[in-house]
């Protein structure tokens, strides 16, 4: 376990995907019950995790969101972020969906990276070269991260990450100063 990524792993990695409920949220699910009897089921986001996946495509990295769980809500998000790869609900695993995902965008799974929270990402964890944990992600699962954050899902979990990442890639400080001269990002929203 570890706060850093070795640059040479980090300049390898060609792709991040990343796990939904308790990584991009804290694992709260908003259940409601709206007029006619329809059921709602929404999510809380962070900004800052909005900006990290931003950040991410701007490197070249793209991005790729798995969940086990269909949801309009994170389906929303990820339309609003323009996330390059989404998977929900796949009903026969996060392995076989993000393995979909890389074939279709050409790289292997020793150039991707996933940040998981719980059970259901241990097999994809496995898998890619960088596998990467929530502050609380459960014992297995940080078990077989080879970097684990300080931040909670839902919190700017997502973010921390990607920082860790393009900083060990020798990408941050660049992407900083875009900012310092203003322009980058112009068409975002996130703050
Ligand atoms: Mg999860």
């Amino acid at each position: 376990m570890t706060r850093s990524i070795d640059p040479g792993l980090a300049r390898r990695v060609r792709l991040v995907s990343f796990d939904v409920d308790g990584v991009l949220t804290d694992g709260s699910l908003w259940v409601g019950v709206g007029p006619g009897g329809v059921e709602t089921e929404t999510r809380r986001f962070h900004a800052l995790d909005g900006m990290a996946t931003r950040l991410l495509q701007q490197s070249g990295v793209a991005v790729a969101l798995v969940s086990g769980k269909a949801s309009q809500a994170v389906a929303a998000r990820a339309a609003e972020l323009d996330i390059d790869y989404v998977s929900l609900g796949d009903p026969t695993g996060k392995v076989q969906a993000l393995g979909g995902i890389l074939g279709e965008h050409g790289v292997s799974w020793g150039e991707a990276a996933h940040l998981g929270d719980d059970l259901a990402d241990l097999a994809v964890m496995g898998r890619v070269a960088l596998p990467a944990a929530v502050a609380n992600a459960v014992p297995e699962i940080q078990r077989v991260a080879a970097w684990v954050g300080l931040v909670g899902g839902g919190n700017g979990a997502v973010r921390e990450f990607a920082e860790a990442l393009l900083r060990a890639r020798g990408e941050w400080d660049d992407l900083v100063r875009g900012f310092q001269e203003g322009g980058r990002f112009a068409g975002t929203s996130e703050s």
